[in-house]
Parts: structure tokens; C-alpha cells; sequence
């Protein structure tokens, strides 16, 4: 894991890459060798630790998803249509609507 730091004595902010059971392990500046330093708190690191503990292995799509960023994606990927969230009208709707592009481009081709 990669902790971010930062010296309250020059202000640098760097980062300590350590495993996790060492977390609390006590870091010095790597620049004025101060032991003043304090962990921070990014947001993004946050977000993914949160994220990546959503992490699971969707069997309709043969694969362990990340997050709902990395779902659509690979839903894309892998040409997956999401169903369950649409409404059966909708999904009718979508069926009707590319039946009359299909039947269009028919037309077009004649
Ligand atoms: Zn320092």
C-alpha cells in the first residue's frame, strides 16, 4: 500500500509505500528527516479503498467488477444490455425502435 504523508516541519508531502500491518509504523520527513510527519487523509484514496471493498464477481458477466464504472465498461465490452433496472415498456421500446431501424435500413438498401 502507498500511505501519503506530510511534514509539518518543511510542508513536504510524500508518500511511504509500506504493507498494511506496518500502517502505523512511525515515518521521518525524507527530506529534513523530521518526525513531525502526519498521514494524510486524500479523498481519492478513500474512494477507492471504499470502492474496491464493493468488489465482486458478477457471474453473468464472468468477471470480478470493481466498481459501477468498471461494470459499464465492461458491460460494454462484452456487449451486455442491462436489464432489471428498465422497466419491461422500455425494454419494448427498445426492441420496437430497432426492429423499425433494421426495417429502415432494408428500405435504404433497396
Ligand atoms: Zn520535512
Amino acid at each position: 500500500m502507498i500511505y501519503p504523508y506530510l511534514c509539518r516541519d518543511c510542508g513536504l508531502e510524500y508518500d511511504v509505500e509500506k504493507p498494511v500491518a506496518m500502517y502505523d509504523s512511525p515515518e521521518i520527513c525524507i527530506k529534513c528527516e523530521s518526525n513531525d510527519v502526519q498521514r494524510i487523509y486524500h479523498a481519492n484514496y478513500a474512494i477507492l479503498g471504499a470502492k474496491s471493498k464493493d468488489a465482486y464477481y458478477d457471474v453473468s458477466l464472468g468477471k470480478v467488477i470493481m466498481n459501477e464504472k468498471d461494470r459499464k465498461e465492461t458491460m460494454k465490452i462484452k456487449d451486455v444490455i442491462e436489464i432489471g433496472s428498465e422497466t419491461k415498456e422500455s425494454l419494448h421500446k427498445h426492441t420496437v425502435v430497432a426492429k423499425q431501424k433494421e426495417k429502415q435500413k432494408q428500405w435504404d438498401d433497396l
